[in-house]
């Protein structure tokens, strides 16, 4: 099977790690590649799922080729319930960006027991007009956030993010490493099953 989608985002972190993740049978054509120039999608849902299907059917309106949209996001225990979740881009913009955001959590995570640096990763991944049909895939990443900020490989919040099963950051693993572990593998293993049977 051959197949050929359109990634609804503009991040190009996520765009590589889905194209590394996915199967070469899968052609994965950015927003720019499908001639598409909207950045401007309002994300209002109250759920990831919501949110990645709002991004994913508002750009299938401009394409023929079926969408794959990932929203996604990261929950830390002393933070609160589900926060900041699916408000995570929201909340390094309002910290005054990425940076200071990971500078502010390892100072808190030195500050707190083991049990409340817990913190998970969540990516939805939602196929919209695939055979006329929309579905959405969920995955998950558990771990702590770190005492330092370390390593530079991958992106946001992966230089404070160690993953259950590791010692180190998501930042200072090869990439490899991370498409093997994170949220968005077990998202698109999910969907590339669905694909293969559908
Ligand atoms: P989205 O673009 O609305 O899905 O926002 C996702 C937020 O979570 C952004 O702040 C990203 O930096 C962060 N995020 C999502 N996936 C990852 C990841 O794999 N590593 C690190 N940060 C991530």
């Amino acid at each position: 099977m051959e197949l050929t989608i359109v990634l609804a985002t503009n991040n190009e972190h996520k765009l590589m790690e889905v194209r590394q993740i996915l199967p070469p049978n899968i052609k994965v054509l950015s927003l720019k590649e499908a001639g598409i120039f909207n950045d401007d999608i309002k994300e209002d849902g109250k759920t990831y799922k919501e949110n990645s299907l709002i991004k994913g059917k508002e750009i299938a309106k401009l394409t023929q080729y079926p969408v794959i949209a990932d929203d996604s996001g990261l929950e830390i225990a002393f933070l609160g319930h589900k926060k900041p979740g699916i408000y995570t881009k929201r909340y390094s913009e309002d910290m005054g960006g990425q940076t200071k955001t990971n500078e502010f959590l390892v100072q808190k995570a030195c500050r707190t027991s083991i049990f409340f640096n817990r913190a998970k990763f969540t990516c939805v991944i939602s196929l919209v007009n695939y055979k006329g049909k929309t579905k959405t895939f969920k995955g998950i990443m558990k771990g702590k956030i770190s005492k330092n900020v370390t390593g530079t490989n991958g992106f946001g919040y992966d230089p404070i993010f160690i993953p259950e099963g590791y010692k180190v950051t998501v930042a200072i693993l090869p990439q490899e490493t991370k498409n093997m572990i994170s949220h968005r593998y077990h998202a698109l293993q999910k969907l590339v099953k669905y694909l293969s049977k559908n």
